[in-house]
């Protein structure tokens, strides 16, 4: 039986606004806890919440570039349930009214473009955080509350995608969005980027199933791609021996590499929402959607296009510099300092990719554009080759140093004195006479191993071109 997954994502980003959602507490990661804290956050009776109008903007900014509705009138609804980092007992969020229905996001699959539908796109505040020790035998668990209320943003997905390498394409699009948008810092291992997941499988072209299992606790994209394959190899096996899969909500546990069942599924209605009858209602007005149209900001296929009709950049390089907002950032900020954008750009595809990854932004590297411009700078005036940049930069990653200060210390400065190349040259000539007669009988490739032979003497310091050009012409000579 040929099986389909039936894949799609709730999405929470934690919105980069200096205060929290609806009280004037500080959002900030990693504050001591329960230092960001007052009554209104804290869930007192008696307090009233205010709506933080920066949050509600970035929201809207989101929600446009999603391609959603946006409705004229919005309003927060509360969605109750118990919990301990919930001091409240309900937590405000959108319910009937939320801010963006039926948008649209484009992902990109092996050179294809497929359109993931967005449900909907709401506003809504954050809870705190339960901390359980870990020291043996502790029984007690800490909640600290200075996450309670930080604006939340909840992007919820149709079931649209049908591949695990689709849901990836995904979770890296809508990252992108997200910092394109300003929106989000996107840091997983902060928290202030979760997905959660849900999958069911089908034959291609039945109807969606009756079923579908969600998945929490995903703490990076690779934890949610090991918990796709586990449900899909689950789902599949459960379904060929002609059981169903149960509709519920399971926690993925990353060391065991399996998901562990939270709950049977409940439905909206055991929430219990109703109007928040403490905040007034928001409407955008004709004004309003227009400014905030007019200041959505470059984003990411409108910067690949730039970089490559304004730089000459390959589309194939625009593409990658521009998946993250960060690194297309470095990039430009580096060339603004030495426009050579296609040598910052390989240097950045092949040295700096190898390094950055989901846990490491451009923003974390010792390595800084200015690092990188004056390298590339170097090269491009003759003082080191290449290959001295290759030994230089990973002192520079290592280090935060200036290429020219590593250079002078370790007299890396590339040999541009002809008289002392002319040496090796005649030297790498004697000891290869074999080479020299193919040369001489026209095989012009034999010219790449005495250059090689002569860079492994001047230790990759000689200047390529005066090499070259001293060794054709000996050759000649003789
Ligand atoms: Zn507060």
């Amino acid at each position: 039986m040929e099986l389909e997954p039936v894949i799609g994502f709730e999405v929470h980003s934690e919105l980069k606004t200096k205060s929290k959602v609806f009280c004037g507490c500080k959002n900030a990661f990693g504050d001591p806890p329960n230092s960001n804290v007052c009554p209104v956050c804290l869930g007192m009776p008696g307090v009233l919440p205010v709506l933080n109008r920066r949050a509600f903007e970035l929201a809207l900014r989101t929600a446009i570039a999603l391609h959603c509705e946006i409705s004229e009138r919005t309003t927060f609804d509360r969605k109750n349930y118990y919990y301990p980092d919930l001091p409240k007992n309900y937590q405000i969020s959108q319910q009937y009214a939320v801010l963006g229905r039926r948008g649209y996001l484009e992902i990109e699959v092996n050179g294809q473009t497929r359109r993931i539908g967005i449900n909907n796109v709401h506003l809504e505040e954050d809870a705190g955080k339960n901390i359980h020790p870990e020291t043996a035998g502790a029984k007690y668990s800490l909640v600290d509350l200075n996450r309670a209320g930080v604006p939340l943003l909840e992007i919820v997905s149709e079931p649209d995608i049908r591949s695990r390498d689709e849901a990836e394409a995904y979770m890296h699009s809508l990252r992108s969005l997200l910092q394109y948008c300003d929106a989000s810092d996107c840091k997983m291992q902060e928290g202030s980027l979760r997905y959660e997941l849900n999958i069911s499988m089908r034959r291609p072209g039945d109807p969606l199933p009756d079923y579908r299992v969600e998945v929490k606790n995903l703490a990076s994209m690779k934890s949610v791609l090991r918990a796709l394959d586990y449900e899909i190899r689950r789902q599949t096996r459960l379904l060929e021996d002609g059981r169903k899969p149960a509709r519920e909500t399971a926690l993925w546990d990353d060391a065991a590499g399996e998901t562990r069942t939270m709950r049977s599924k409940e439905g909206a209605q055991d929430y219990r929402y109703f109007p928040e009858p403490d905040l007034v209602e928001v409407y955008i007005d004709p004004a309003w959607m227009e400014r905030a149209r007019a200041e959505l900001p470059e984003l990411q296929h409108e910067r690949c296009k730039r970089f490559v009709e304004q730089l000459g950049l390959p589309e194939y390089d625009a593409r990658i510099l521009t998946q993250s907002r960060p690194l297309a950032d470095y990039f430009e900020a580096a060339v603004r300092l030495h426009n050579n954008p296609k040598a910052i750009s390989n240097w950045i595809m092949t040295e700096l990719l190898r390094v950055l990854g989901e846990e490491v932004e451009p923003d974390d590297l010792n390595v800084r554009p200015p690092h990188l411009a004056r390298l590339v700078e170097m090269i491009d005036r003759g003082a080191i080759s290449g290959k001295i940049a290759k030994q230089v930069f990973p002192e520079m990653l290592e280090t935060g140093r200036m290429p020219d200060e590593i250079v002078r210390e370790k007299g890396l400065v590339q040999i541009t004195d002809t008289s002392a190349l002319e040496a090796v040259v005649a030297e790498v000539i004697a000891e290869n006479p074999d080479v020299a007669v193919d040369y001489r009988a026209g095989k012009d490739k034999a010219l790449g191993r005495l250059v090689g032979q002569a860079m492994k003497k001047t230790r990759g310091q000689a200047n390529p071109q005066l090499l070259n050009e001293l060794l054709r012409k000996t050759l000649r000579g003789q």
